[in-house]
């Protein structure tokens, strides 16, 4: 195992995340080859941390002004055991193939873990939609999708949505790919309901994820009801996370977004909520605004020199960080626990770096990883290619009929493997260890490609 990491490292020195991501996996499969001799004859590790394919390309595109501007495309297309390649696309900055490639090494399991027929992909692009006019987006999405359709399809690979890319840009994309291939498939999810997208898709992450912490918590006879919530971010996944907690009884104390964040004493109840929604996903405002209409929040600039986020540092039931990887550090977990937070579901993809997950389990808290807590909307994307290829919509409740049913799956899957090799509550390892049995497993049928 040593030796895969040493190569890893040494073929992609500079791929931090990925390491991380893939070390972390690494880790909890340990008594999984031992007990399985086949596993290690297969190489299956070096098979499973190598994608099947890595495109990257040119994304040319013109703003209003007239200027032409450069950014680069990526799809990873990591591993098609048990299905199509699926995953979603993100635009941001920080974007680059480290990122992408932890993405869709996390995606893999996650998606085998949604008991659906899956695979694991994910791309994206360094092009920041912050700031850019529709028209700018548009013909960015445009100019992205002229290259990408040629390696996506119903049946091949299915992006959807991830950071920077809402609703918006896929029906950008969709409308795109729809004009080159002159078909109307299921390519992307995430798509606005009157042409072929999923009731609760948009809720699906957030929701699924409280749905789980819920599961966490019904084990030690507790309920979401009182419950006082951290929560950060402020786009797709936090805005539906908060809405489930309310729904559930809890309270909300806290959003974010990567200029700062706001702490709202007397809770963020569903009108102030609304406010939220409208300010990020109409507006594309700053959250700093919530806390110029309502005053009894506080508002606190992000100061990248302090190497803690203040966010994290409030008493507290639950935190459900819904921003980004890496933004609970062990610093921020050990306020966590000190200020009482007994429950970590993550809502973002690997949020807690490795020393904030042994602070954790060490304090013996609830701890969920982002590969089975935030799994919920991957599973409702797979219900949304399910309904377009019957093309028929299910009402709203029978998606979150299923979709409640899947997360309840997943919690029992971690809890079972956890159990059966021998750490039982470490929802780390039975998360890591159920997704990549069923995964290697099916590599192994179909032999060596
Ligand atoms: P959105 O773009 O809708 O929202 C992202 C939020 O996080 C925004 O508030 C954004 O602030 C903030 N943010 C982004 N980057 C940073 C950063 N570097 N530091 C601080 N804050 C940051 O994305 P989603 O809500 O869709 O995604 C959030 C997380 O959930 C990601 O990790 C994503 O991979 C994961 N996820 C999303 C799924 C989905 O269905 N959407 C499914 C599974 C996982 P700002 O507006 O300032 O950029």
């Amino acid at each position: 195992m040593k030796d895969i990491m040493d190569s890893i490292k040494e073929k992609d020195p500079d791929q931090k995340e990925f390491h991380q991501a893939v070390m972390e996996v690494v880790d909890s499969v340990k008594p999984v080859l031992d007990r399985n001799p086949q596993y290690r004859k297969a190489n299956i590790l070096a098979r499973i941390t190598e994608p099947e394919r890595t495109i990257i390309f040119r994304v040319p595109w013109m703003d209003d002004r007239g200027d032409i501007h450069v950014n680069r495309g990526f799809r990873i297309e990591m591993n098609s055991a048990i299905g199509p390649y699926k995953g979603g696309l993100r635009f941001h900055p920080s974007v680059n193939l480290s990122i992408l490639k932890f993405l869709a090494f996390e995606q893999m399991f996650k998606n085998a873990l949604t008991t659906l027929p899956l695979g694991g992909g994910k791309g994206g692009s360094d092009f920041d939609p912050k700031g850019k006019s529709d028209n700018e987006v548009m013909r960015f999405c445009q100019s992205f999708m002229c290259e990408l359709f040629r390696h996506v399809g119903a049946n091949t690979d299915v992006p959807a949505g991830d950071i920077g890319v809402g609703a918006r840009e896929i029906g950008f994309l969709f409308g795109m790919y729809k004009k080159l291939s002159n078909e109307f498939t299921g390519v992307l999810t995430g798509k606005s309901l009157n042409w072929g997208g999923s009731l609760i898709r948009p809720e699906a992450t957030g929701f699924g994820c409280v749905y789980f912490a819920s599961e966490m918590l019904s084990t030690a006879g507790e309920s979401m009801e009182g419950k006082y919530c951290l929560i950060s971010g402020s786009g797709n996944v936090a805005q539906y996370t908060a809405e489930k907690v309310l729904d559930l009884g809890g309270k909300v104390l806290t959003l974010s977004d990567s200029s700062g964040y706001i702490y709202d004493e007397k809770g963020i109840d569903r009108k102030k909520l609304a406010f939220v929604k409208k300010l990020k996903n109409v507006k594309r405002g700053r959250i700093k605004e919530y806390a110029d209409k309502y005053k009894d929040a506080v508002y606190t600039d992000r100061d990248q020199r302090v190497a803690y986020n203040p966010l994290w540092d409030h008493k507290a039931d639950c935190a459900f960080p819904s921003a980004t990887e890496n933004e609970i550090n062990h610093i921020d977990a050990e306020h966590l626990v000190k200020n009482g937070v007994r429950l970590v579901c993550e809502g973002a993809n690997m949020p807690t770096t490795p020393g904030g997950v042994t602070v954790f389990q060490d304090a013996g808290i609830f701890y969920a990883p982002a590969k089975a807590s935030n799994a919920g909307g991957v599973a409702v994307s797979g219900l949304e290619m399910a309904q377009n290829s019957m093309r028929i919509s299910w009402p709203r409740k029978e998606v979150d009929q299923r979709l409640q049913f899947i997360m309840k799956s997943i919690h029992q899957a971690c809890v079972d493997v956890a159990e059966e090799y021998g750490t039982p509550g470490n929802y780390v390892n039975g998360a890591n260890i159920a997704g990549f049995i069923k995964v290697v497993d099916a590599m192994l049928d179909q032999g060596l490609v």
